[in-house]
């Protein structure tokens, strides 16, 4: 396994033609590192390969969601290249190369594939939505919240890049909350996602699991390759509505980030403002060579 012998991330299958992912690591608030970012990616890749199923549940153990991306760096060991979403390589190039390549890869590059996976994909959102964790959840098709969840995107207040590497978040939430939510960093409520169109529905949470199983049955009644092209087609649309290019715009002013906090602080991201724990481990491991990412805390 990548980066930890760990299993951060289960695979089920409670119903006929549904496939349930399950984001297991609840002691770390399911902080997405290398270990749960390519364990998520074979899960996915199970499902959509498996003629059994139609439709994939993604849901997380304990109390939140996920609180971002893993800013420990524990995780020294790499994924097997055949395992990589992308082509972009280098992820120890000098410079610049090395993270503008592992946030293609492991961040842009991933939750894109994911996205973009052919089979309909329900999540079920609980707790804190964090960063990273906002990725996690926009990949989905059909987002079931929560009335406890709760989004927020700090990356802009606290650590001084312009949100996280996917940036969805005008296609999300439209363009003035998108600019409140990342100017202020302020949390979204359930209902608020709810108005804005980020989430689908909103349930007590004891509802949240069965809820989001029933839906995916739902769904599952419909021919799965009839599933596949309405997924492609609403897709499309988005895309068409220039989401791809405007992601890559953003993307470009996240590295411009990253390196104005480099020349500044001498940390990719700004970490001055980070709780004290939070900015202890990510010295340690920058002190030690590994990588650096941003999101969540
Ligand atoms: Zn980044």
């Amino acid at each position: 396994m990548v980066g930890s012998d760990e299993q951060q991330v289960r695979y089920e299958m409670p119903a006929p033609m549904v496939a349930r992912i399950v984001l297991d690591r609840a002691a770390k608030r399911n902080a997405q590192g290398l270990a749960m970012t390519y364990q998520l990616d074979a899960a996915i890749r199970r499902a959509c390969e498996d003629d059994a199923v139609s439709v994939i549940v993604l849901a997380a153990e304990g109390d939140h969601f996920s609180a971002g991306h893993d800013l420990s760096m524990a995780e020294v060991a790499e994924p097997d290249p055949r395992d990589h979403a992308t082509l972009w390589g280098q992820k120890d190039g000098r410079g610049w190369e090395a993270i503008y390549s592992r946030e293609r890869e492991i961040y842009l590059g991933m939750t894109e594939r994911w996205r973009n996976a052919p089979k309909p994909v329900v999540a079920a959102v609980q707790g804190s939505v964090i960063a990273g964790g906002l990725m996690l959840a926009w990949m989905a098709d059909i987002i079931v919240a929560a009335e406890d969840a709760r989004f927020r995107d700090n990356t802009g207040s606290d650590m001084g890049v312009p949100g996280v590497e996917f940036f969805a978040h005008p296609f999300e939430l439209g363009v003035r909350r998108a600019k409140q939510f990342l100017f202020t960093g302020g949390w979204l409520s359930a209902q608020a996602a709810l108005s804005a169109g980020m989430v689908n529905e909103v349930v007590p949470r004891e509802q949240l699991q069965a809820r989001a199983l029933e839906l995916a049955q739902e769904i599952a009644r419909t021919d799965r390759f009839t599933l596949k092209l309405i997924k492609q087609s609403v897709n499309a649309a988005e895309d068409a509505m220039g989401r791809r290019q405007a992601m890559d715009a953003a993307f470009a002013n996240h590295q411009i980030g990253h390196l104005q906090n480099m020349l500044l602080h001498g940390f990719p991201i700004d970490i001055s403002r980070l709780p004290d724990s939070v900015r202890k481990g990510l010295e340690a491991a920058l002190a030690a060579g590994r990588g650096i990412s941003s999101g969540g805390q």
